[in-house]
């Protein structure tokens, strides 16, 4: 089957899928008028994959077949990078929004594949690769419910006061299982083909019922999406340059008693590949994610050069020091996204995955200086940001004669121009959506504790810690 154009892909959403939105079951979500802009905005995954100037980089073409680069399976850093360049292309063609569609859903299959690539019983991994062709082949979109409701952060999936606060089987049957649960904040699912199941967590030798990876079509009977409102605002699109065209949808993904066949259950009980596979998941989806946040940085320094100049403040030696921040926290990203590539791991079926010492670096780095960065371009920019004029009064003949005289900025700055930059500042960072992306950037992809715990584990594992102990040990003549 050939690559699915945008038209074709908005098409293939209309198949009965259970979505709610604010109370409301929506049996059409592309034209809802903001799950449609939702899957709109996924649509450019396809449509990249149709541009003359990225098709090289978005199509792989293999053994006479054409397919999507987010399917390619990665065996040398090369892969590496080329799928981390796409995302960037089209997070950027996202005007600086977040990941897209077929980039999380990859993430999860590569993880399944490494995974079961191991196991004793190579079933599991016959049915992931499989899937893996199905998906592949019919240029799918995949969302990944890994995260649990988890009730009580400390006690185990089994300790829980209800054992539903974990995704759960709940009836083994010769023909598949029967599962019970949601999971929280799935990305893209709204607009999805399929959605992978992941444990979330380690499990204990009694958790074997938690321990259940599994992949269904959103349009399964009982499976309910409940959709997020949140920034679901107006629609200007002066006031609003980004979110009056892009969305990410979010749900929480109710699995009411769903039953799953057998030929797409991929970890059925075995507790020890449980946290594996939780973890190496991350490994891949946190490469993804410091791809997709590198349109975003770069898009902060250029916003705080763009508004300092038109401020008239360019020379001013405090701004000089918060680009040098700014500079420096995007291209350390950069510089790390690359390094995770370049020392990328080995799995035991011939792909590789990032580095995870370094892509949980990178990681940790971008999650902990997003909101300082985002503070400087606020600095700079001033407090128009939140008292500015609306797209009404541009429009009012009474009114716009002021804004056009006062707020211009330095000699050559029309008020329009300083105005329109404000306002992509503002819709950045200080609107719905970007305290949506704050959000974002602490938690999504592992919280900011997760990411230093696999820092840790992942230098300890890889030998760091027995050679700075031993140097420093060494040195001191120990
Ligand atoms: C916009 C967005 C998109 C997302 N997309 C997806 C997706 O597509 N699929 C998916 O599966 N997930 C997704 N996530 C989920 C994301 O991975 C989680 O938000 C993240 O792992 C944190 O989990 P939580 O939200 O349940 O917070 P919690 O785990 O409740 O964390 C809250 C605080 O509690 C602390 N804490 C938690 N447990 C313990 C403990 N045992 N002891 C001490 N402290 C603890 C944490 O460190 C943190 O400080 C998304 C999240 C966001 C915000």
């Amino acid at each position: 089957m050939p690559l699915m154009s945008p038209a074709q892909y908005l098409e293939s959403l209309k198949d009965g899928r259970e979505v709610w939105y604010r109370g409301q079951r929506i049996d059409d979500i592309t034209t809802h008028p903001v799950m449609g802009k939702a899957a709109r905005h996924a649509a450019i995954d396809y449509s990249v994959a149709e541009d003359p100037e990225h098709e090289a980089l978005a199509v792989v073409e293999e053994n006479g077949q054409r397919y999507s680069r987010y399917y390619k399976i990665p065996t040398s850093a090369e892969d590496l990078l080329k799928r981390s360049a796409l995302i960037e292309i089209c997070t950027s063609e996202g005007d600086t929004l977040v990941t897209l569609i077929k980039e999380i859903g990859t993430d999860a299959i590569f993880a399944l594949l490494a995974v079961t690539a191991e196991m004793d019983d190579p079933i599991y991994h016959e049915r992931v690769q499989a899937f893996y062709e199905h998906c592949r082949d019919n240029d799918f979109a995949v969302a990944v419910a890994q995260s649990d409701a988890k009730g009580d952060r400390v006690k185990r999936p089994s300790a829980q006061a209800d054992p539903d606060m974990y995704l759960r089987v709940v009836e083994r049957r010769d023909d598949g299982v029967v599962v019970r649960g949601m999971k929280l904040h799935t990305s893209i699912s709204t607009n999805a083909h399929e959605v992978i199941v992941l444990p979330t967590r380690a499990m204990g030798e009694s958790e074997g019922d938690w321990s259940i990876a599994f992949a269904l079509p959103i349009n399964t009977p009982g499976l309910k999406l409940l959709a997020s409102p949140f920034g679901d605002g107006p629609d200007e699109p002066g006031e609003h340059p980004i979110t009056s065209k892009h969305k990410m949808m979010e749900t929480m993904t109710v699995f009411d008693d769903v039953f799953v066949p057998n030929d797409r259950i991929f970890l059925n009980g075995e507790t020890a590949e449980a946290g594996t596979l939780a973890l190496t998941f991350v490994e891949y989806h946190r490469f993804t994610a410091v791809s997709y946040k590198l349109p975003l940085v770069d898009a902060l320094g250029g916003c705080a050069a763009v508004i300092a100049d038109y401020n008239g403040i360019i020379g001013a030696g405090h701004v000089r020091e918060k680009f040098v921040e700014l500079i420096s926290y995007a291209e350390i990203l950069r510089a790390l996204t690359e390094k995770a590539a370049e020392r990328c791991i080995p799995k035991p079926n011939g792909q590789v995955a990032p580095d995870p010492l370094t892509v949980n670096i990178a990681k940790s780095h971008f999650a902990h200086g997003y909101h300082r960065a985002v503070q400087h371009v606020q600095e700079i920019a001033g407090g128009l940001l939140v008292t500015g004029p609306g797209d009404e009064d541009w429009e009012s003949e009474e009114i716009r004669p002021f804004l056009t005289k006062y707020l211009v900025g330095r000699d050559g700055v029309s008020a329009e121009q300083r105005m329109k930059m404000m306002n992509f500042i503002r819709d950045l960072t200080s609107s719905d959506y970007g305290g949506y992306q704050e959000v974002l950037a602490i938690h999504a992809e592992g919280s900011l504790e997760a990411e230093k715990l696999q820092i840790f584990r992942a230098f300890n594992q890889g030998g760091g810690a027995r050679r700075v102990v031993g140097l420093a040990s060494r040195m001191a003549g120990l």
